[in-house]
């Protein structure tokens, strides 16, 4: 029998895997099936993570300029969410040095600071297509 972190583990690689399908798949910009942005319909105004959907297709595309206009802050952001990842997933040296930076609560202190100044800076100077 599995133990519940292995279950847990399968559980979210499979989900991972099939959330990069869908979106290699299905071009959120032009799909009807893909979810919209609540904060945008209900106010007009970008939340920090619209425009995620369409980066996400475009970087498994390899168009990585197409995804910096859609989300800089996101696709800034993957290298860092990777390594907080490894750092999680993996108990050997190198992840607990990675851990040690990465996952420290200045660290994620700092994530959440640039996460909110991006959301005001998007609204005042870069306006979603
Ligand atoms: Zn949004």
């Amino acid at each position: 029998m599995l133990n519940r972190k292995v279950l847990i583990s399968i559980i979210a690689g499979i989900l991972i895997v099939s959330a990069i399908i869908l979106y290699y798949n299905v071009n959120p910009g032009d799909s009807v099936i893909m979810p919209k942005c609540v904060v945008k319909q209900l106010t007009g105004y970008d939340c920090p993570s619209c425009g995620v959907q369409r980066a996400l297709h475009a970087v498994l595309h390899g168009e990585f300029s197409k995804a910096l206009s859609y989300n800089p802050f996101f696709v800034i952001s993957v290298p860092y969410f990777l390594l907080v990842l490894y750092a999680t997933i993996f108990k050997n040296a190198s992840a607990q040095k990675v851990r040690k930076y990465a996952c420290h609560r200045y660290a994620m202190y700092a994530y959440i600071v640039l996460f909110f100044v991006w959301w005001i800076v998007r609204n005042i100077w870069f306006k979603n297509p």
